[in-house]
């Protein structure tokens, strides 16, 4: 059983959780792919729903025993991964995958699914707003919030190899474009 997937990537801070967030709750036909990860979970967060949460060890025997479709150490000794058997239950229930990844494991699973899959690179206004929407956050210690602004950096070069571009600056017409880039995918 095969279907249609969504992917979201963008710089941390661009908002991409919130606008993936927002068209699970209003498209019922979209399941998110929870990915596997060793950072520690956030307070507003549950296991296995925002994140499978494990540890480094349980991470490296998923690696060895082929479980990902992809996955990344995306900052140092925190890795992230996408794994087959998520995409496996969303296809096996009829619905759409949707995946919120970095930059790099995107790509990956782009040139997987290609003509299946609708790669969307949310891009911030601006370096600043970016620096400004992860502190208002209140998410990351000093060395994390300063390892994602480093990335973030690079990962801007990335978004032409996307399919579409949404600028992420009035987060309801974001959210709107966002509705109608998935939509006509859809059809
Ligand atoms: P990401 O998943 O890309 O790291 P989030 O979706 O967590 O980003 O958004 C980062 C922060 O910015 C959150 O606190 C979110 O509420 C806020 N945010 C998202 N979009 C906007 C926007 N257009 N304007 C202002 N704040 C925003
Ligand atoms: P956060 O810690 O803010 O939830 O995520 C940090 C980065 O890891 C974000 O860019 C997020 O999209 C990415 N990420 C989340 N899950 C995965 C995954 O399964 N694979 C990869 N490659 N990146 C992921």
């Amino acid at each position: 059983m095969q279907g249609k997937l969504l992917l979201f990537c963008g710089p941390s801070g661009s908002g991409k959780t919130t606008i993936v967030h927002h068209l699970l709750q209003t498209n019922p036909k979209i399941e998110f792919s929870v990915s596997a990860t060793t950072r520690p979970q956030r307070a507003n967060e549950t296991d296995g729903k925002d994140y499978h949460f494990i540890s480094v060890d349980e991470f490296k025997k998923r690696i060895a025993n082929d479980e990902f479709v992809e996955w990344e150490e995306v900052y140092t000794d925190r890795f992230y991964g996408t794994l087959k058997s998520e995409i496996d239950k969303i296809w096996n229930d009829h619905k759409v995958a949707i995946f919120d990844v970095d930059v790099e494991g995107g790509l990956k699973i782009k040139k997987i699914f290609g003509q299946m899959l609708l790669a969307v690179f949310v891009m911030p206004p601006s370096v600043e707003a970016l620096h400004q929407r992860l502190k208002a956050r209140n998410s990351e210690t000093k060395e994390s919030f300063k390892a994602r602004i480093a990335k973030s950096e690079h990962e801007i070069t990335y978004a032409f190899r996307f399919d579409k571009i949404i600028i992420n600056d009035d987060l309801p017409k974001a959210l709107d474009e966002a509705e109608k880039l998935v939509e006509e995918f859809l059809k």
